[in-house]
């Protein structure tokens, strides 16, 4: 007999698969979705693979195919197997992120009353159990759960348990409502050739009585719009009987039809014509095109880096890559930060390529999800755009695969599992299936950078700004000018306005002229290191190089790597002045300001808080670019891909709270965060500038931007990162605890770290670092206390990999950040 090996969706952490008997004439294939019994439950599972043996005496056997076709394909069992040894995550989950939405079914335990009303009196039963009992046999059969909420007394889950032990209650295990199927309706369909009804449509006038005349009208209804939903059709008069008539008469009959709930439905995007690729456009379209082509074999690696700058043209060559693709008569993934974020990429591919592309947003109700899935499966869109879970759509023929953006972390996953990285997840999807991969910014990773450097990926380089005139067409215009305004010297100068006067001037400047200004405002890590005002400096920790972290609750400062506590300083250590404190600023606070600086001046406000409803960030965008307003006041999601020709000035209020997050790549991302941003501004012919306000002016991420610098922020990256053993030079693991208990979650990380140092060094393992214990950045969340320990080496996973980890601890590998 044969065996299949299954992933169970047992709600449990576990990584390895289980090993279900096929039972006779039952046909399973790899990618299944299949019951199996698990303990005293039905489950679902999806076979992963099938073999002649089983390494276990005793198998039980499957209990039932769920869809008689595969759900996965051989790559993407693969690719799931992958992401739980890589990700140390479990096996179903992995395989989740494949499956069509609203698949997976929780599993529920039911309970039926073996008892009536009339021999409660003689059970010998507490008055609790007796009232419980009483409404289970009011239910009947019902579920747990839903007999707890219905008896709504203190002890009844203990109730329930001991009229189970004494034969009261039964318990069944079965599994909730799948949450979504196909919309099907039925409709009744026109069978035979016009003339025939016709004739029949004559003959029931001639009768003339009324049935007759009613059934002659439903058929011209029928014959004038081919086909009519079943519940029109009894509306206009059809009865069973005559269904039965036509039917046999081979005149119609009743089909079913599967609706497509489509987001895109009714929105309409006009056709937009490619315009002709500039010079490096072409060279870095015709290297990519190389690499799709089948023929001949090519020694090149075939993920790109496309490095452009802001507005240099990128989209273009991610759309002549698709163009060449569809011609192949193959289709493509292409992934964006955050859909919502980015609906002027999206309506390009859109209006570039009508009715062939599927949009997966997270706002998609389930039911569109899930059609969307099934349409992909069957090869119905040549382009799927999505956020980073769009990588897994069932998508045949994939030949490319393209990450725009490619530096944003929204591609690492940070919470639940499995925690991957789309890029990473992408190279090994790649390895399975062959793809091509373009990876597309203006300011890559410093570690995808320095994987081109190597020769892993291919670097590929547009080095000009595009600047588009009236008449559409392109010229080569300069990247924006830079000014770093000192807010140090704005103090001594007695201005202590949250704009500078170079910002000040610039926005009346603006104004006058009638443009458009953006004011950005970076709150991620607001008010958390603390920063001298007359100096701008920062106590930073003197073995890691990260700044320090003000914890309020200890009134202290404390390194979130080694955990190294130090007492705040009432001096600067710098320059001896008094003034060193938090640092902190609000979007709302900045408005306000705006308003009474520049009472003339209409604003906007773009932030987390102001953008709940579902179209709200399109709403906002579109009213800006509408000139419905002058300026624009928004934090970290105001630099993703936006282009607005009409803004000549984008004002950073403070460039400095990001740069000392207690994070290794605090430097890097404050470069691509305030690149990014500047690239907003001078996309239109009236050119544009950028104002930076900072503390800290000669700081090197700062210094790179003011420059358009990547180089230089790249070669102090590898540089510092090499020293210390940072990514791309080692690899990191961060196992975080979370307890209520303040005291216990420290001990409890505290054992990890004794108990990891020891399997370390009875394993021999060289060369990996265990870091910690320390608090996370945010000490407490959701009345947790949370501790970090991070291992740092070339193979932190080893240490783990076949370690159970005690209960409480979450693993994250490459993690996004350490905080
Ligand atoms: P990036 O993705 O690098 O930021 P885009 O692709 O958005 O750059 O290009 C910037 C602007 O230049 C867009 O408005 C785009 O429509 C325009 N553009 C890009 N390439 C061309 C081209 N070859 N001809 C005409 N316009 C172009
Ligand atoms: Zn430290």
């Amino acid at each position: 007999m044969p065996f299949a090996e299954v992933a169970v969706n047992a709600a449990a952490p576990i990584r390895q698969t289980f090993t279900y008997g096929i039972p006779d004439g039952v046909h399973v294939e790899p990618g299944q979705a299949v019951y199996v019994p698990f303990g005293a439950r039905t489950l679902q599972g999806i076979v992963v693979g099938l073999s002649e043996h089983s390494e276990f005496e005793q198998t039980r056997e499957l209990t039932d195919v769920i869809d008689p076709r595969p759900l996965l394909s051989p790559e993407h069992i693969a690719l799931a197997r992958w992401l739980s040894e890589y990700y140390l995550a479990p096996l179903f989950d992995c395989v989740s992120l494949m499956l069509p939405p609203g698949f997976r079914r929780r599993p529920l335990i039911m309970l039926r009353p073996l008892a009536s009303f009339e021999e409660i009196p003689s059970l010998k039963l507490t008055d609790l159990q007796a009232a419980v009992l009483r409404r289970a046999i009011e239910l009947g059969e019902v579920e747990a759960d839903e007999l707890k909420r219905e008896v709504k007394l203190r002890g009844a889950p203990g109730a329930i348990a001991a009229l189970i032990r004494r034969g009261f209650l039964q318990r069944s295990y079965r599994l909730a409502r799948p949450q979504i199927a196909p919309k099907v309706v039925r409709q009744l369909r026109l069978d035979a050739p016009e003339p025939e009804v016709r004739a029949r449509i004559e003959e029931l006038r001639q009768d003339g009585s009324p049935r007759a005349l009613r059934r002659a009208l439903l058929l011209e209804t029928l014959v004038d719009e081919g086909e009519l939903p079943l519940a029109r059709a009894r509306g206009l008069g059809l009865t069973p009987a005559f269904l039965r008539d036509l039917e046999a008469a081979g005149v119609a009959s009743v089909e079913e039809v599967t609706v497509v709930r489509d987001p895109l439905a009714g929105r309409v995007f006009p056709y937009r014509k490619p315009p002709p690729l500039t010079a490096d456009q072409q060279r870095a379209y015709e290297a990519i095109a190389e690499a799709l082509a089948p023929e001949p074999l090519r020694r090149l690696p075939n993920t790109f880096l496309l490095q452009g700058v802001t507005g240099s043209g990128k989209t273009e060559v991610y759309l002549a890559a698709i163009d060449r693709v569809l011609e192949l008569g193959k289709r493509a993934i292409v992934l964006v930060p955050e859909i919502s974020l980015t609906p002027q990429t999206v309506r390009r591919f859109a209006e570039r390529l009508p009715g062939q592309v599927a949009v997966m947003h997270s706002r998609l109700s389930l039911g569109e999800h899930f059609d969307i899935w099934h349409e992909i499966r069957e090869g119905r869109y040549p382009v799927v755009i999505g956020p980073r879970s769009a990588l897994f759509a069932p998508q045949p023929d994939l030949a490319l695969v393209v990450i725009d953006e490619e530096h944003e972390w929204t591609y690492k996953q940070q919470e639940g599992s499995p925690r991957y990285h789309a890029r990473r997840a992408a190279e090994e999807l790649q390895r399975l299936m062959g793809a091509t991969i373009v990876l597309g910014s203006a300011t890559p990773d410093v570690e995808s950078r320095f994987r081109a450097d190597d020769g892993v990926y291919q670097l590929l380089e547009l080095p000009e700004r595009l600047l588009r005139q009236d008449d559409g067409s392109v010229t080569v215009g300069p990247l924006p000018e830079v000014d770093v305004v000192d807010l140090r010297a704005e103090l001594i100068a007695g201005n202590r306005s949250i704009f500078s006067r170079p910002l000040a001037a610039g926005i009346r400047r603006a104004l006058e002229a009638k443009e458009q200004v953006i004011l950005f405002l970076n709150r991620r890590g607001t008010a958390s290191f603390v920063q001298c005002r007359d100096c701008g400096f920062v106590p930073e920790c003197r073995s890691c190089a990260v700044a320090l972290t003000y914890h309020e609750s200890e009134q202290a400062l404390i390194c979130h790597y080694c955990h190294r506590k130090q007492a705040l300083p009432v001096r600067c250590p710098e320059c001896k002045g008094e003034r060193i404190r938090q640092v902190g600023l609000g979007t709302q606070r900045v408005e306000e300001e705006v308003h009474q600086a520049f009472p003339e001046a209409r604003t906007l406000r773009w932030d987390r808080d102001v953008t709940r409803g579902r179209d709200s960030h399109e709403a906002i965008l579109a009213r800006f670019l509408a000139h419905e307003a002058d300026v624009l006041i928004g934090t970290q999601m105001i630099a993703k891909g936006l282009d607005m020709p009409l803004v000549t000035l984008v004002g950073v209020i403070t460039a400095d709270t990001a740069l000392h997050l207690p994070d290794f790549r605090a430097g890097e991302r404050t470069f691509q965060l305030l690149e990014q941003v500047a690239g907003r501004a001078g996309r239109g012919p009236r050119g544009g500038r950028v104002v930076i306000q900072t503390y800290t002016p000669e700081n090197h991420a700062i210094q790179a931007v003011k420059g358009h610098d990547y180089e230089a922020m790249y070669q102090r990256e590898v540089e510092f990162r090499r020293n210390l053993g940072y990514p791309p030079f080692g690899r990191l693991v961060r196992l975080t605890y979370a307890h209520t208990g303040a005291e216990y979650s420290q001990l409890q990380a505290a054992a990890l770290v004794r108990k990891l140092t020891e399997e370390r060094d009875q394993r021999g393992l060289p060369n990996l670092d265990i870091l910690g214990p320390a608090p996370a950045f945010v000490p407490r969340v959701r009345g947790r206390w949370r501790w970090n320990v991070v291992l740092r080496g070339a193979d932190p996973v080893a240490l783990i990999r076949d370690m159970q980890l005690p209960r409480g601890w979450t693993v994250d590998v490459d993690p996004a950040s350490l905080l």
